[in-house]
């Protein structure tokens, strides 16, 4: 017998007939990474995690905040207490219900700079992002490089998920060209139900599980949504390519060959975001400097520093996040008075 035959931890998933002991040893030499571990990344994460895939590559930029823990599954409030990264509070609550699979935890934001040294080496990509932005920046990475992903999104009480074969299926973009309208709307404009998060995150996990176990003839060829709300639901036919498609017809990929994001963005409701690219900061060397300006809190990861009316938040690669002022001319004065110009 094999150490997985006799690890019980997976006898439920070995008596499963898709599975079995060949599927779960498929299963412990996966490799996927999941872009985003808001609250469908860390669905997913959990449940491939729970399943035994093997090394699991998280990659997120944001950090754990309370209004994250009504759906955000990995996290609680000790990690909000903390303003722990999600990819590594994610990494050390994956390592306490399954130390036997490797997480890897990357902070950082996916970038067409960074994406081929960020997913060097995974099978799958799986979506766990919440912007159109990314998702057609992994589009065109994946159709590129022939790797398959599955997108996944959900906002309000509506969910939706597909996947993506190159070279067999549709792409993202033969199925939208353009961002499609009413997704749009984000978790913070529209709300989210977490249960509509889940939906979306358990068909996905499923799907990426029939990947990784080889079970190719089982995948769905559609793009589903789900109104968990209203009860409606759509399938649109995805099993084939669209013939003219920018990104899989005429490997037009122009969101690999985008400018990184501008250096400052508005996120969120009252919010800016500083994106500092070479820039190393110090947390401990900056919190000690900041210290006669206001209330300071740092660790490894992450820098607090309140200074009414903002509350900014830096990360060791220079990037900052400012509440409390949408004008990016104040928050970039407030970063340059502080941090530095
Ligand atoms: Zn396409």
């Amino acid at each position: 017998m094999t150490s997985l035959e006799l690890d019980q931890r997976y006898s439920r998933q070995l008596r499963f007939g898709g599975i079995g002991i060949e599927g779960q040893r498929r299963l412990a030499i996966a490799r996927p990474a999941i872009v985003g571990c808001g609250a469908t990344g860390s669905a997913l994460a959990s449940l491939l995690a729970r399943a035994g895939v093997g090394t699991i590559r998280i990659i997120d930029r944001d950090y754990v905040e309370l209004s994250n823990l009504q759906r955000q599954s990995l996290f609680d409030e000790s990690d909000a207490g903390e303003s722990l990264p999600k990819a590594i509070a994610a990494a050390r609550k994956i390592a306490a219900f399954n130390s036997q699979i490797v997480v890897e935890p990357r902070v950082a934001d996916l970038t067409p700079s960074n994406i081929a040294t960020l997913l060097e080496g995974v099978q799958l990509i799986l979506d766990g992002t919440d912007n159109f932005e990314t998702r057609y920046l992994i589009n065109d990475f994946a159709v590129q490089q022939n790797l398959p992903w599955i997108y996944t999104a959900a906002v309000g009480s509506y969910g939706v998920t597909m996947n993506i074969i190159p070279g067999k299926t549709a792409c993202l973009a033969c199925i939208f060209p353009e961002p499609p309208r009413g997704m749009l709307e984000t978790c913070e404009t529209a709300g989210v139900l977490n249960t509509a998060v889940n939906w979306a995150a358990s068909l996905a996990a499923t799907e990426a599980i029939k990947l990784l176990v080889g079970a190719q003839e089982r995948l769905r060829g559609t793009l589903l949504s789900f109104d968990l709300w209203s009860n409606q639901h759509a399938e649109v036919a995805a099993a084939r390519p669209r013939v003219g498609c920018r990104a899989c017809s005429k490997r037009n990929f122009l969101h690999l060959a985008g400018k990184d994001r501008p250096e400052i963005t508005l996120c969120g409701l009252n919010s800016v975001q500083i994106h500092e690219r070479g820039r190393i900061v110090d947390l401990a060397e900056m919190s000690k400097r900041l210290k006669p300006h206001g209330a300071v809190r740092h660790n490894d990861f992450v820098l607090k520093f309140w200074h009414e009316p903002y509350e900014m938040t830096l990360f060791p690669d220079g990037r900052a996040i400012i509440k409390g002022t949408t004008d990016t001319t104040v928050a970039r004065s407030l970063y340059a008075r502080y941090v530095g110009s």
